[in-house]
């Protein structure tokens, strides 16, 4: 049986991740500091035989024997990663060296969750993998996105020196059940407003894009991405249709048959002006391309945080 350690198990992404190497009928261990993570998120899991949860700091050293690591600890809302900008570097470079010592003693297969931050404020559209990044090293969203930077060269160093078999998959924004109610990111923010009747917060004009991608079609890629072999490149994942902030908001308020009105905030620091994934690579080595469309990713989460803040009762 195959056992795989889940580092940052119990967030958005582990959890669901957690579900589906279960399914596959793999033994997995699942580490968390709850920083950003919830039992809640898992609870559903502690009375099966083959899930195991351990309350770590990935930031100090972990001794396990496993066959292959999925490395996703690390806060993804801003909200959340510029509360202790300080902490949130150490656990993506002391963090990953610890990852990346384990691999290395036990010889286990390592996939990094790397992030499309490490373009910045891309001034390719949309991005490649060989595109190398526009970002600001000393913003208030470099410790996330120079945190992941360093974290993929070390994944690359490990990988020419020490010949550890490494996975980098560059994760585009995702959304589904199980985003924290108070996450702060978009769609979850967009979400839970058009549902309580409160002001939908548009920063800045609302004009800046991104891209969103259905929780289960990037489970599905992160598990095709570590099951290839030798493809230690960078690999993008994401959905590629993008929108435009704005455009969510009014979508959302749609769906959620909300009388919410839009109010604009000011546009934080440093805040990416477009960005979407280029996926060619994805398709040709995977194989993979995302299957749920917006509107149906998005009634899927919409139904999760009805239930979330009890509004199925009423
Ligand atoms: P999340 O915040 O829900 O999950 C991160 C998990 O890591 C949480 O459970 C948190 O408690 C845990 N964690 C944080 N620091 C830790 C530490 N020092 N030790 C142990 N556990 C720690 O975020 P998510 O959306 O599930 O993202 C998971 C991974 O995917 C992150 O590495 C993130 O950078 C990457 N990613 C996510 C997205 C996205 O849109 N969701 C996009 C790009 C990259
Ligand atoms: N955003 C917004 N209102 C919100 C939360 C976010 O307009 O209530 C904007 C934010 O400024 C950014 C986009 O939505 O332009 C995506 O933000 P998120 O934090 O979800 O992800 P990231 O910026 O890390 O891609």
């Amino acid at each position: 049986m195959n056992r795989i350690l889940i580092t940052g198990g119990a967030g958005f992404l582990g959890s669901h991740l957690c579900d589906s190497v279960l399914k596959k009928g793999a033994d997995v261990v699942c580490i968390d500091n709850f920083f950003s993570g919830s039992k809640d998120n898992i609870r559903h899991l502690f009375s099966h035989p083959y899930f195991e949860l351990i309350r770590h700091d990935i930031i100090h050293p972990l001794f396990l024997e496993v066959d292959e690591i999925y490395h996703l600890a690390c806060p993804a809302s801003p909200l959340y990663y510029q509360h202790n900008p300080i902490k949130t570097v150490k656990t993506s470079v002391m963090g990953t060296i610890n990852m990346l010592g384990l691999a290395k003693r036990i010889k286990a297969r390592i996939l990094l969750a790397s992030t499309s931050e490490v373009y910045g404020n891309p001034t390719v559209h949309p991005q490649q993998e060989s595109y190398w990044g526009n970002v600001n090293p000393i913003g208030i969203r470099s410790c996330y996105d120079e945190g992941k930077r360093v974290a993929e060269t070390l994944m690359m160093d490990y990988h020419r020196q020490n010949n550890v078999d490494t996975r980098i998959a560059r994760i585009f924004n995702t959304y589904g059940p199980r985003m924290a109610l108070n996450d702060g990111r978009v769609i979850s923010n967009f979400i839970v407003q058009a549902l309580k009747g409160e002001p939908v917060t548009v920063y800045g004009d609302g004009s800046q894009t991104r891209s969103f991608c259905y929780v289960t079609d990037l489970v599905d890629a992160l598990m095709m991405t570590m099951d290839k072999q030798g493809f230690e490149q960078p690999v993008n994942l994401g959905n590629p249709a993008e929108s435009t902030i704005l455009e969510m908001a009014e979508r959302i308020i749609k769906l959620t048959k909300s009388s919410s009105k839009i109010v604009r905030k000011p546009l934080p620091l440093d805040d990416p002006v477009r960005r979407c994934p280029d996926i060619s690579l994805a398709k040709e080595k995977l194989g993979w391309t995302p299957k749920i469309d917006l509107e149906e990713g998005l009634l899927e989460t919409i139904a999760y945080f009805r239930e979330r803040l009890g509004l199925n009762k009423k």
